[in-house]
């Protein structure tokens, strides 16, 4: 039978397919003015993992590195999250780490009031990646979710709860590189977390969120 020619009109409505809502999100992002850190960042840096991660960690700000490959957790804080991911067991499909804020702030000093801006991309990208697990990474990023949690010091390496489901909080992997006592903290959390995991994983949510 001979081929069909599309004609000038292009595809058929049935070859069209949507974008998903995170490919509509994600130019969104990409283009935010909605705070003056537009102006000094070389790019938005927005997420870096699988489509549908089931943990999702989230920092504070993007550093130099991130703001020159557009990519969070890619320099020396990035190496030590992706270490201690490895050696806790964490598959690399299985999670994704974003920043509350999307654009380096000048001296890498967190600003609040680009927090505020950008809470409502975090939403937005919480809701769009659908993560099972919250791990928050240092205490901006425990404050955007649940302040009154604060201080850092005294809540991490335990599961609390954020919008019904589990919230995890750490330290800043950076502030391991700082103190003997904050790298000490940082092993046990992460051995918090790793007895944690075959609960997590035992889930239906977990069992749903890798059934295609
Ligand atoms: N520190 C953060 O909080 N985020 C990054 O992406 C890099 C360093």
């Amino acid at each position: 039978m001979p081929r069909r020619s599309r004609g000038p009109r292009g595809p058929s409505p049935a070859e069209v397919v949507a974008p998903t809502p995170w490919e509509r999100l994600l130019p969104e992002m990409q283009r935010c003015a909605r705070c003056d850190l537009a102006s000094t960042r070389r790019q938005v840096v927005v997420y870096r993992g699988p489509p549908r991660p089931f943990f999702l960690f989230v920092g504070e700000a993007p550093g130099a590195q991130e703001d020159l490959q557009g990519l969070p957790f890619v320099g020396r804080a990035g190496r030590l999250l992706d270490a201690a991911a490895a050696s806790s067991g964490l598959r690399p499909e299985e999670w994704g780490v974003t920043n509350v804020l999307m654009c380096r702030p000048p001296e890498n000093r967190f600003l609040r009031e680009a927090a505020s801006s950008c809470r409502p991309w975090l939403s937005s990208k919480v809701a769009s990646l659908a993560p099972q697990v919250l791990i928050t990474l240092g205490a901006n990023a425990l404050e955007a979710f649940l302040p009154e949690a604060l201080p850092v010091s005294s809540a991490t390496g335990r599961t609390l709860r954020w919008g019904g489901r589990p919230l995890f909080p750490m330290l800043h992997p950076a502030a391991t590189l700082h103190s003997r006592a904050f790298a000490d903290r940082w092993r046990q959390d992460w051995a918090s977390f790793a007895q944690a995991l075959p609960g997590w994983r035992g889930s239906a949510a977990f069992t749903a969120a890798k059934t295609p």
